[in-house]
């Protein structure tokens, strides 16, 4: 496993492989790496010739008050994970990807405002912005993002249709704790006695997706009882939101009428914020 910390090195290598012939699988992440991450790791390497991980926490797609400064980092223990998964690991410097001149931003109208948009405010772009920049340096024939952030990917798929980039966008399930927590880099801020209360979430997720199964077609109806299941759980301190959208535009939905719905939500446990999703596409 090479470790490459120049975009331009990172670009002419990509460039020979695949003037060689070779396929690139690409999964871009923030660090401190957990099973979800592996698990993009493990279906890039079964699908391609080359596997690209990233490690890059990119400062524009936290909103000022965010956890920038104090998102966890270990890049040591994340490459001896990533050994064996991947070929080359991209470790850009900051100044790499936004010298200080940087102008250019990405904006995908719309679904940027949807779900997490109201609370994150910027993000979007931000993300948008440093994956296109990304696909640009690695060069990937396929990207691979986690149904976790289920916005974030839906995003990429767009942005990736609407400017033909020239790869395909994988989505990879999430993967969970035993529990039904979603595996996530902040996890790690939860107290013990939060990191239980936060499957709340999953499960209100899996109470709402049961009525929608049972054939309760009124959004509003599915929203409340992933409230009030939300609500049976003390440590869960705020709901952003929680509610039943388009799987694929992301606009949220009154009447279920489409079969590719995504139930999605937000919630804050203790001081950190965390996300989760399913996607319900199995309507009778
Ligand atoms: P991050 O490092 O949080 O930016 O995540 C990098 C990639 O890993 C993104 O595509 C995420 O959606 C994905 N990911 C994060 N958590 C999980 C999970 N629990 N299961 C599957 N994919 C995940």
């Amino acid at each position: 496993m090479e470790t490459i910390r120049l975009a331009r090195v990172m670009r002419e290598t990509a460039i020979k492989e695949k003037r060689n012939g070779k396929s690139i699988g690409f999964v871009p992440t923030m660090g401190a790496l957990h099973e979800g991450h592996l698990s993009l790791l493990r279906t890039a390497r079964a699908e391609n010739d080359i596997v690209v991980a990233s490690i890059f926490v990119n400062p524009t797609q936290f909103s000022p008050g965010e956890d920038f400064d104090r998102y966890p980092r270990s890049v040591g223990d994340d490459l001896e994970k990533l050994e064996g998964l991947a070929d080359l690991v991209f470790l850009p410097e900051k100044e790499t990807m936004y010298p200080p001149d940087f102008s250019t931003r990405v904006e995908i109208e719309g679904m940027s405002g949807a779900m997490c948009g109201p609370f994150r405010p910027g993000h979007f772009q931000g993300v948008a912005t440093v994956v296109l920049k990304l696909f640009n340096i690695v060069q990937p024939s396929r990207a691979y993002f986690g149904q976790k952030d289920y916005q974030q990917a839906a995003i990429i798929k767009r942005m990736a249709r609407d400017l033909d980039l020239p790869l395909e966008v994988i989505v990879c399930p999430t993967v969970r704790e035993s529990g039904g927590l979603a595996l996530s880099s902040r996890n790690a801020y939860l107290k013990p006695e939060e990191r239980k209360a936060a499957a709340a979430l999953y499960r209100a997720l899996q109470a709402g997706a049961k009525a929608l199964k049972e054939g309760q077609r009124e959004a509003g109806l599915i929203g409340g009882i992933m409230r009030k299941a939300l609500s049976e759980e003390p440590l869960v301190s705020q709901v952003q939101y929680i509610s039943a959208y388009d799987a694929e535009t992301l606009k949220e939905l009154v009447i279920i009428e489409k079969n590719n719905v995504v139930l999605a939500g937000a919630v804050v446990v203790g001081t950190t914020r965390l996300i989760d999703n399913l996607l319900v596409n199995d309507l009778k």
